[in-house]
């Protein structure tokens, strides 16, 4: 793909400094205000610009090709530190998909589910967000475009455990591979949020155990949509993250920033609101797109 065509490559920011012949002062003022501008934050943006001047310094080179490829290596070695694949090897795979309204959750699981079945895998989706009737409907069009069966509520405001409940059950009655739980995600009550995740849970656990909880976070929001999903992280047993909106976005160090801020892997990226756009991590194909 070309460089162009990623919002988030830092192509334009870095074509100034590596046309030059030689590394110099400027060169370290510019890759820190590239990177800063990508929203890697102030302390990764700070650790890999003091890496990269340790390994300059050790090979003792000026060429900025080098730096360039240093880089490279240097953004896939760190987001490569995590591993990104998704554990759904138990019968059914419980997944849990957490986060804050808007940022793509009901999208996602739809990808998701098409993405599975695109694996060969089976896969039944559970409206626990019981209190949004639309937000059930815009779930169950989803679902039927990733070609995965739905439970919805029976009524309105229903106990969201219970939904999961039937979800999980559901998927041991008829052989299904795959569970994807969609949760609320109203900030407003932040606790009793949290205790309603927990309580889907508890229930899930006495009947399955849970291979996943994805939290799904929108990469425009960069750190401060970071910041709204600190509670998930810290209650919800967060074992992977999806990243949203990334077509959208022109901070792609926001994905170095999440992961080492949060020490949780990304395990899917979503670029764009088809239901084909969702993908696998990939640092190498990320850091390519990134650095060029
Ligand atoms: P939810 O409230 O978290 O369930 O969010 P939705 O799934 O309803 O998505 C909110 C909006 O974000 C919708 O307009 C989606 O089409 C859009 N969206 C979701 N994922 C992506 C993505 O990867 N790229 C883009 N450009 N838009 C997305």
């Amino acid at each position: 793909m070309a460089e162009s065509s990623h919002p988030w490559s830092l192509g334009g920011a870095l074509r100034g400094m590596f046309a030059k012949k030689t590394i110099d002062d400027e060169t370290w003022d510019d890759l820190e205000d590239a990177l800063i501008s990508a929203d890697f934050g102030p302390d990764v943006t700070d650790s890999v610009v003091t890496e990269l001047r340790a390994s300059v310094d050790l090979f003792r080179t000026t060429d900025p090709a080098d730096l360039k490829r240093m880089l490279r290596e240097t953004l896939e070695e760190r987001l490569a530190r995590l591993d990104p694949t998704l554990t759904l090897s138990a019968r059914p795979a419980v997944v849990l998909v957490v986060g804050v309204n808007g940022v793509g959750k009901t999208t996602t699981i739809g990808k998701f589910a098409k993405f599975l079945a695109n694996h060969g895998r089976s896969v039944v989706v559970g409206a626990a967000d019981t209190f949004r009737a639309a937000a059930v409907e815009q779930l169950a069009t989803w679902a039927e475009r990733g070609g995965a069966q739905i439970v919805k509520p029976q009524q309105q405001g229903q106990d969201p455990a219970s939904v999961a409940f039937q979800t999980v059950e559901r998927a041991q009655r008829d052989g299904i591979d795959i569970v994807l739980i969609d949760t609320a995600g109203r900030l407003q009550t932040k606790s009793g949020l949290m205790d309603e995740l927990a309580k889907i849970r508890r229930v899930i656990e006495k009947q399955a155990e849970i291979a996943e909880v994805l939290l799904v976070l929108d990469a425009t929001t960069g750190q401060n949509g970071l910041a709204q999903a600190e509670a998930f992280i810290e209650h919800a047993g967060v074992t992977g993250l999806v990243l949203t909106k990334l077509d959208g976005s022109a901070k792609g160090g926001f994905v170095l920033a999440v992961q080492e801020r949060t020490g949780i892997p990304i395990k899917l990226v979503g670029q764009g609101e088809g239901i084909g756009d969702l993908t696998g991590f990939t640092p190498h194909v990320f850091v390519q797109n990134l650095v060029g």
